[in-house]
């Protein structure tokens, strides 16, 4: 390739991680994990002044942690991002970086290799004169984000003290204060199943799922859509999965929905369920009907809202406006490893290049022109952190 020539050394860290196939092994055959890009960025730092650990978080499958101690740990800015990505799915060349114009094609450019490759040159870049710093950097190089965050957690039981942190997702160079979180629960109802024949001596759990469809679209939607956080927008509900019935000519015993409840920061996650279990029976009542239920959590995921004047916000505005890139905060609808730092009482922003509607698609790709960006933003925000003395 011959525009290698003068590129930035982050984009040549970007060919190397995308290069290597990292898909979590949730996903399935041919899912190879993140072994691989951990041992790639051990060997990036092996015999340097920088410290390497590993984590184990399931076998094969390790954190990958990279401090340079400065002499500061009372500000340690924390960087972190995980090494997985999604499936290959369609996406062809899904290991091979391909350049087209501005942008780098390849499964994980975007989300998050194209943030994790800033960080690291970043901290490359701050190891040779670790002098300059006023704080220690640690990077996380976590496993399983895409699936349930058991590589963040298994660091946060750590309890490493951190005095800001940056989650590297893409958010296309604008610095994320508040993001959503969600609340995923099934709803079941239970009827009584007789043969087609003679559907009286039944008791339909499909029908009465209907009246739970519309409790959702005509009471708790127009509900959610009064409510309105002024970064992230309302809190939604979508009924994503159905199911119920055995066969054409039995009335159905049982029935059950999926909902994925996004919250707003504000709201907590176990609220939006006792919340929706109130409400629902309310409009039972309300409305004489008769229905069976029963609930059964997925999963909890929290919303993120960062003090605004938390240090890590004040110089991440700082760094960006000396960069000529954009300084305000954003708010964004998808969730994060950022919420559960800042729940820890870290105070976090979410920065990185590239746009979430490229992850996960079927072309993934990143703008090299922010990689770079990114790359230098990482770098300013680890020379400039601190906290005020
Ligand atoms: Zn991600």
């Amino acid at each position: 390739m011959t525009e290698q020539d003068g590129k930035h050394p982050a984009l040549k860290i970007l060919e190397d991680l995308v290069s290597i196939q990292s898909v979590n092994p949730h996903y399935g055959n041919g899912a190879c994990g993140e072994g691989e890009v951990a041992d790639y960025i051990e060997r990036r730092f092996q015999g340097t002044n920088v410290r390497v650990t590993r984590q184990p978080v399931f076998p094969g499958r390790d954190n990958l942690l990279i401090e340079l101690r400065t002499g500061h740990p009372e500000s340690t800015l924390l960087f972190e991002t995980h090494m997985d990505t999604v499936s290959i799915g369609s996406m062809a060349d899904a290991v091979t970086p391909i350049y087209r114009g501005d942008r780098l094609y390849a499964r994980g450019a975007c989300d998050a290799k194209g943030s994790l490759a800033g960080m690291i040159w970043a901290i490359e870049e701050c190891a040779k004169h670790p002098e300059r710093l006023m704080s220690d950097i640690v990077l996380c190089a976590a496993v399983d984000e895409e699936h349930e965050y058991r590589g963040l957690r298994v660091f946060m039981d750590r309890n490493m003290p951190v005095a800001g942190a940056v989650v590297g997702e893409p958010t296309e160079l604008g610095i994320v204060v508040a993001h959503k979180g969600c609340a995923r629960f099934a709803v079941e109802t239970l009827g009584k199943a007789a043969h087609s024949s003679m559907p009286e001596e039944g008791d339909s759990a499909v029908y009465q799922m209907v009246h739970v469809l519309q409790f959702i679209k005509h009471v708790m939607e127009p509900e959610l859509a009064k409510q309105r956080h002024p970064l992230c927008g309302s809190p939604t509900i979508v009924a994503g999965t159905i199911a119920g019935g055995t066969q054409v000519n039995i009335v159905p015993e049982h029935c059950s929905i999926e909902l994925d409840r996004r919250i707003i920061p504000g709201e907590l996650p176990e609220d939006a369920i006792a919340d929706f279990e109130r409400r629902l029976q309310e409009y039972i009542d309300s409305e004489g009907l008769h229905v069976n239920i029963s609930f059964r959590e997925l999963l909890l995921d929290w919303a993120l809202e960062t003090p605004q004047d938390s240090e890590i916000v004040a110089h991440a505005q700082k760094v960006a406006q000396a960069l000529e890139l954009r300084t305000d905060l954003l708010g964004v609808t998808y969730g994060s490893d950022a919420s559960k730092l800042q729940r820890k009482g870290i105070p976090t922003i979410v920065y990185g290049p590239g746009s979430i509607a490229q992850a996960h698609s079927k072309e993934e790709w990143v703008s090299v022109h922010e990689v770079e960006r990114a790359a230098q933003f990482y770098y300013q925000l680890a020379l400039s952190f601190h906290l005020p003395r």
